[in-house]
């Protein structure tokens, strides 16, 4: 089928204003034939390493490529362009990810590129089990009922005396081994070999698995892994049939790839034909999933899974400023430095800024003030997110948000008062007689649990976690105390107001003064996620929050590997930025129901080193005649020498915070004087200079309250600002 060029709309996929996509930079020595470039308007905004993506001929192809570096671009301009030449019927492409708004992201870029409805795109669960129903539909067979309370089934499988085992615990398990294609009677041998120590004896998790697995099957009833391995036997027993699903779906892209584990790999294989082609695109610097059985081996060693394949890679950034993108690469495992570092092609953008609040109440006030403030005249609140480790940690900026009336979307739809956490307890504080009373009993059930949550550093019972992986699963243990925290904190500011209210009352107050969800039908809105939620998707602004040890890292996460993904997640959250990153963290944070003293996350002071070093040091790829590969050996140089300064200042503690901003305002003059010809005087006076390093300006309109003529605060005022938080260690700022 050949598509209308005529009606591509490339929307906000066309590069955006002040930014390059400059086809002749670097040029690689990639064949890219120009009678290509020039017939069609999908390739003409592509660099040209995008453009061999998108044009290369390789049934087997592996895109491996950092964050923003185009790699979803490609992925929906290859089946856009393949489909424009007629190499691939575009009904016949399925493109696979891995979360359903993920999906929707790529339905809604293809849609840009004019494809509609034609291509199918959808989550490896979503697609298997819309397979299965298909399958059960033509076989006359009842269709596979998913069991959706896992946790509860499990528990009924657990004798009534054994009250060491939690059910949670032996869930966790199955899932470790199911997504690892695991079966119950391998399970021993196979936690063995990891070295995974689960909470609960592995022979007792092995026969409970067994126990789970027989009883599943004879209630007729399939697990969200099940309708994975279900879909790949189906295709291998039924031949027929197998093909028929191969032929309808003969052209394979998945985004993220990095992220797929071996059950969702065996599925991939089974719905691959020989004669089939596979597109995938991933970054191992993303991966995040690896506690869910994610091996990014699959993408690193693409060749190795997938004879006469071909690896690309892409190397620029289209999405940050250089200083988002050297602070995003600052917080990688070292490890990870063997993939090459991208180069920045955006416009140099403010410094990113990291602020201490005293308390989670007031950085939740902060950060809600900073969303106001980011808003230029003209702007949307879409612009903008605010992004956590965990979804427990949203709670405070949806009541700040609120307070503050700025609209906002929680991406995971979880609303404050719909957590179920929160409705239980919120339905049983409704038909308290006296709200005090129920809320001092709820006070003194959360201080006898706080002892498991009290050093700053271990909130959570992590040393206990054998396994030392962090996925949300331990998180969520995590979000629950802090969500019911937060309710009690609300029923206490209640009762000032009426001490002796019923819970009726307070039901009816909390619901005016934090409001239901009608998050779902804004438009303009600022977004609340997750890092892993936010997983490829960009904001203009992005506010990255409760950036603390135990949160990033997470407590729970102990091994090398699971701090290595912490890192990657880090990584994610702020490559998600296009030009401004504020980050934040408090020094004392409330769980339940006492405070404890915080500490800031170990991956700040690289955060912060990175980006202010790069804020003097960004390379304009347009101006400069360097190469892309001489300009970052410089910038490497450059940060190099700049982390030994800062090492040797700190080591003998001389400049004192002033002497240091009014040292940099000082450069900041000579070379503005320098570039214009004229005396430094003539720039800024001395006076002004003094004015200026007392007053701690943070605005333009404060450094006129300082003093400066309004004419030089207008026009300098950004760099003169830029220079002394430059100067300003990230911890006071
Ligand atoms: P992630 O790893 O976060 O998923 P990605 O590699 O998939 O990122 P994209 O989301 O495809 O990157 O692209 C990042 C941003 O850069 C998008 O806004 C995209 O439209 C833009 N972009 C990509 N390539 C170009 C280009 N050649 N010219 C202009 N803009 C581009
Ligand atoms: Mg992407």
């Amino acid at each position: 089928m050949l598509l209308a060029v005529d009606t591509l709309d490339f929307g906000e996929d066309e590069p955006k204003a002040g930014q390059s996509s400059q086809p002749g930079l670097g040029q690689t020595s990639l064949d890219v034939s120009s009678t290509v470039v020039a017939d069609s308007p999908l390739l003409r905004s592509l660099n040209p390493e995008q453009v061999a993506a998108v044009t290369t001929d390789a049934n087997r192809l592996c895109i491996i490529a950092g964050a923003g570096s185009g790699k979803t671009r490609v992925l929906t301009h290859r089946i856009a362009y393949r489909s424009q030449i007629e190499a691939i019927d575009p009904r016949r492409v399925l493109a696979l990810t891995f979360t359903r708004k993920a999906a929707s992201e790529l339905t809604r870029r293809l849609r840009q590129l004019g494809l509609r409805d034609d291509v199918s795109a959808g989550t490896f669960h979503g697609v298997a089990y819309a397979q299965l129903r298909a399958r059960a539909a033509e076989t006359g067979r009842r269709e596979p009922q998913l069991l959706e309370r896992k946790v509860g089934f499990v528990a009924k499988l657990i004798s009534r005396g054994d009250e060491r085992t939690q059910a949670f615990d032996v869930v966790t398990e199955i899932e470790w081994a199911k997504a690892r294609l695991i079966s119950p009677q391998k399970y021993v041998d196979a936690i063995r070999a990891a070295g995974r120590q689960p909470n609960v004896d592995p022979q007792h998790v092995a026969n409970l698995f067994a126990d789970y697995e027989e009883k599943k099957q004879r209630m007729g009833l399939v697990d969200f892994d099940d309708l994975l391995g279900l879909t790949a036997s189906e295709l291998r027993r039924d031949r027929r049939w197998g093909e028929a699903q191969r032929w309808r779906f003969r052209h394979l892209f998945v985004d993220e790839f990095q992220d797929v584990n071996p059950l969702q790999f065996a599925l991939l294989k089974s719905w691959l034909s020989s004669e089939a082609d596979l597109c995938v695109v991933g970054d191992p610097r993303q991966a995040i999933y690896a506690w869910n059985g994610a091996d990014s081996g699959y993408i690193t060693k693409f060749g190795e899974h997938f004879a006469n394949s071909q690896t690309l890679t892409l190397r620029r950034n289209h999405r940050s400023s250089p200083q988002i993108l050297a602070a995003a690469e600052a917080v990688l495992d070292p490890s990870m430095s063997d993939l090459e570092p991208l180069i920045a092609t955006r416009n140099p953008g403010p410094t990113p800024t990291i602020t201490a609040y005293a308390t989670d109440l007031e950085e939740a006030a902060g950060v809600a003030r900073a969303v106001r403030d980011a808003r230029r005249p003209g702007d949307t609140w879409s612009n903008q997110a605010i992004l956590t480790r965990t979804n427990g940690q949203l709670a405070r900026f949806e009541v700040a948000l609120r307070a503050s009336s700025i609209p906002f979307r929680t991406r995971a739809g979880s609303d404050f008062l719909e957590r179920p956490e929160v409705k239980k307890l919120f339905e049983g504080l409704a038909q308290a007689p006296s709200l005090r009373i129920a809320i001092t009993d709820l006070e003194l059930e959360l201080e006898v649990a706080d002892d498991a949550y009290s050093g700053q550093d271990d909130i959570g019972p992590g040393s206990d976690v054998g396994s030392g992986t962090a996925g949300p699963v331990d998180a969520d243990d995590l979000d629950r105390h802090t969500t019911i925290g937060i309710l009690v904190e609300m029923a206490r500011e209640f009762l000032v107001l009426d001490p002796d209210g019923p819970g009726s009352r307070f039901a009816g107050w909390l619901h005016t003064a934090v409001g239901s969800d009608r998050s779902g039908s804004i438009t303009d809105a600022v977004e609340l996620s997750t890092f892993h939620a936010a997983k490829g998707l960009e904001w203009p602004v992005v506010h990255v929050a409760g950036l603390e040890a135990g949160y990033v890292p997470l407590a729970f996460a102990k091994t090398h590997e699971a701090l290595l993904e912490e890192r990657n997640l880090l990584h994610v959250a702020v490559t998600r930025a296009e030009r401004v990153l504020s980050c934040s963290w408090a020094q004392r944070r409330t769980f339940k129901s006492s405070a404890s003293d915080r500490e800031p996350s170990p991956y700040l002071d690289e955060l912060a080193r990175a980006a202010v070093v790069s804020a003097s040091d960004t390379i304009d790829l347009r101006e400069s005649a360097q190469g892309p590969q001489e300009q970052l050996a410089n910038l490497r140089a450059r940060r190099a020498a700049a982390a030994g300064d800062e090492a040797n200042q700190s080591a003998s503690s001389v400049a004192s915070l002033s002497d240091r901003r009014r040292e940099a305002v000082e450069q900041w003059r000579e070379k503005r004087a320098a570039g214009s010809s004229v005396t430094p005087a003539a720039i800024l006076s001395d006076e002004h200079i003094d004015a200026l390093v007392a007053a701690m300006p943070t605005s333009v309109e404060d450094l006129i309250e300082a003093g400066l003529p309004p004419v030089k605060a207008n026009r300098f005022g950004e760099s003169i600002l830029q220079a002394l938080t430059l100067a300003t260690p990230a911890r006071t700022r």
